[in-house]
């Protein structure tokens, strides 16, 4: 063959190769046999044989190309991934239709268009094509930060290496933009998972719990070979950012990453209204054991993407759309024990300790009971036989006690008078169910509070688990995290297992946790009832250290996510001694969170710097949305007017706060001024 035939064949069959691998994995409708399918592809191989130099990423040979990575790269965003808020029940699905209504000044008998898909219960992926050629594939991570799994989704086959330029359905030419992203789900088909769990077993080698599980493990491989044993299947369902594409809806969105090569989510349908949304979610549910995915809920978008851009996002989710979760899963066993646990606020936590049983694709062998007012509510025995569910990542709970199959001799619980791990005396605090350790240097606290600390979530150490924690108190090496910043080498190599290595390797991870950002600083502290949620908008807020501490419990409240008894606590927290001190002596020992450059970015637009108050009723636009814009263009919202706020924006109706405006000589804008303002 001449050169120039060649490489018009090796297009040719990469074509067909592309065509036929998208009717056979995405459509599940294959036109020729498995036969011709591999004689294609053999010819492709051989001739790229023949001319190296022609193989390019793209080609459909080049999936397993990849050699092995030596560790996954982390890869920073500028934009946050984010993920969706939850709907547990029917009610919180109306509650979701009329805060949009509420946002948008809709009146409630208006109906609102939306578009259901399954949720997928796996793990969330952005890939990146530049020219319509597959130039990158990242994990969601925390959002701000994913890993670099190129290698490993390359292996995909629902993932097209190169955008289709037709639509392999309608044969209608795509446009193709310089830089698409596109967001998805890495799943593992419920086939796929029982096949691979049968081979493992046969391996003699690790069981995956469920799909979810198999399918991180497959995605994070080092090597891309490791992953084609354990086949994932890519839904796609978003795109992020378009080159020059603008969509009008969701539904013409998913039709066009569609007529790309991608799988979208199936079924996939719109109803308008929110009664047709939930009768729509039923009917998902009622299909969920014959699908061949584990799906989790139903994700109910708002179809219009003009909406979705005026309702916009808070600094956790997006507004226009939801993932209502399907009820648990439920089932039966028996209580063979009550344990008592005390963690590091010193609230003990009692433990039915279960006969073990499958709930959901997972074994559930313990379940919280929270507290001693829950366990008299629900009479929880030693003994019983109950209800168990599960829901997601959710632990597992006790939903009631089966009182026919109560054992005759059994005795109401109670929890211990003494903690179990320092015998000091357990004290109730007023208002409070929760029951904690009166001793405030209690073992168990101080052990728990330095777990907290370290975690992968929190100041993450490297290499340093709770084994290591128990030996330093142990030697009397720590007595709080501050501590930890305090340890020799000479003191270290001294205990059993430690050798000069991992004392060194120990040491330096300890070390480089002082680098670290303000929300993982914050998680670490462990406030009572502040998770990573809390930590990262507590962070996004007030962008330093000082200025957390400083917070009214009024100024708390006012951030959007956190509520009024969370504010409080908040307050409070910083003005205990003992926290002041263990926040000095970790700045002392040159903890520093702000100069990583991890914080999320603020908007950047033009109202930065500016610091905004809203008084009065606009007629176009609710408090919240006018207030989400301000913010979404750079600008501060605050509640009250100072020297220190730019512009007074107001309605009709203002209040006292335009009276100080004026007399403080503060800008005022009327809703018209407002509305050319965010227009430009
Ligand atoms: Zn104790």
């Amino acid at each position: 063959m001449q050169n120039s035939s060649i490489e018009i064949r090796i297009l040719e069959l990469r074509g067909w190769i592309d065509y036929h691998n998208y009717r056979y994995y995405a459509l599940d409708d294959p036109e020729i046999s498995d036969a011709e399918y591999d004689e294609m592809f053999r010819e492709l191989q051989r001739l790229e044989e023949e001319r190296p130099d022609l193989i390019a990423p793209e080609s459909p040979t080049q999936r397993v190309g990849s050699t092995p990575v030596g560790e996954l790269k982390k890869i920073a965003r500028s934009l946050p991934m984010l993920s969706l808020s939850n709907a547990m029940d029917e009610a919180e699905i109306r509650e979701f239709d009329a805060r949009i209504k509420r946002f948008l000044m809709l009146d409630s008998d208006v109906n609102i268009e939306y578009v259901c898909e399954p949720k997928f219960d796996g793990l969330a992926v952005e890939l990146i094509y530049e020219q319509g050629i597959f130039t990158l594939g990242a994990t969601r991570g925390d959002g701000i930060v994913g890993e670099d799994v190129t290698h490993t989704i390359r292996t995909i086959h629902s993932l097209p290496l190169r955008l289709h330029s037709e639509s392999p359905v309608t044969g209608k030419p795509n446009p193709i933009p310089e830089r698409l992203e596109v967001r998805g789900e890495a799943i593992m088909l419920i086939a796929d998972f029982q096949a691979l769990n049968r081979r493992q077993s046969a391996k003699d080698e690790r069981i995956f719990a469920n799909p979810r599980n198999a399918a991180a493990g497959s995605l994070r491989q080092l090597d891309p070979k490791t992953t084609v044993d354990r086949p994932l299947t890519l839904f796609c369902y978003h795109i992020g950012a378009a080159t020059g594409l603008t969509f009008k809806s969701h539904l013409e969105l998913a039709d066009q990453l569609q007529a790309w090569g991608f799988l979208t989510p199936d079924p996939r349908d719109s109803a308008s209204g929110i009664e047709s949304v939930i009768r729509l979610h039923q009917k998902l549910e009622r299909m969920r054991d014959q699908l061949p995915f584990e799906i989790d809920g139903t994700v109910i978008k708002v179809n219009d993407i003009g909406l979705q851009r005026r309702l916009s996002q808070t600094s956790r989710n997006p507004r226009w759309a939801v993932a209502a979760k399907f009820p648990p899963r439920q089932m039966t066993t028996v209580i063979e024990n009550i344990t008592v646990q005390v963690g590091r606020t010193g609230v003990l936590t009692p433990v039915a300790e279960l006969k073990p049983v499958e709930v959901g694709g997972a074994t559930v062998r313990r379940a919280t009971l929270h507290n001693q007012d829950e366990i008299d509510k629900k009479d929880v025995r030693v003994g019983d036989r109950v209800i168990v569910q599960r829901a997601g990542d959710v632990i597992p709970e006790i939903v009631k006690v089966i009182e026919s199959k109560r054992l005759v001799d059994s005795q109401p619980y109670r929890l211990p008078r003494l903690c179990p791990v320092c015998e000091s005396p357990v004290v109730q605090d007023q208002d409070q169910a929760a029951r904690r350790c009166s001793n405030v240097s209690c073992p168990a606290v101080i052990a728990n509070s330095i777990k907290h600390f370290i975690h992968r979530h929190a100041m993450d150490i490297d290499g340093m688990g709770d084994k290591i924690v128990y030996q330093l108190l142990d030697a009397g090496l720590i007595q709080s995290a501050a501590d930890l910043y305090q340890i020799t080498f000479e003191s270290l190599i001294k205990l059993d297992r430690f050798a000069e290595k991992s004392a060194k390797n120990l040491l330096a991870a300890i070390h480089k946790s002082k680098k670290t950002t303000l929300w993982r600083l914050i998680h670490a502290l462990g406030l009572p009832s502040v998770g990573e949620t809390t930590s990262r908008l507590l962070a996004d807020h007030f962008r330093t250290l000082p200025a957390v501490r400083a917070a009214t419990t009024e100024e708390l409240a006012e951030i959007d996510g956190i509520g009024p008894i969370v504010a409080k606590s908040i307050a409070q927290f910083f003005t205990v001694d003992a926290n002041a001190l263990l926040i000095d002596k970790l700045l002392a020992v040159g903890i520093d969170c702000e100069g990583s450059g991890q914080n999320r970015p603020r908007n950047v637009g033009k109202f930065s710097g500016m610091t905004f108050v809203l008084t009065g009723a606009l007629s176009g636009m609710s408090r919240k949305e006018s207030k989400s814009r301000v913010q979404a263009m750079g600008g501060k919202v605050t509640s009250s007017v100072s020297r220190k706020t730019t512009v007074v924006i107001a309605g009709e109706k203002p209040g006292s706060k335009l009276k100080k405006a004026k007399n403080l000589g503060i800008d005022v804008w009327n809703e018209n001024r407002f509305m050319e303002e965010i227009k430009n």
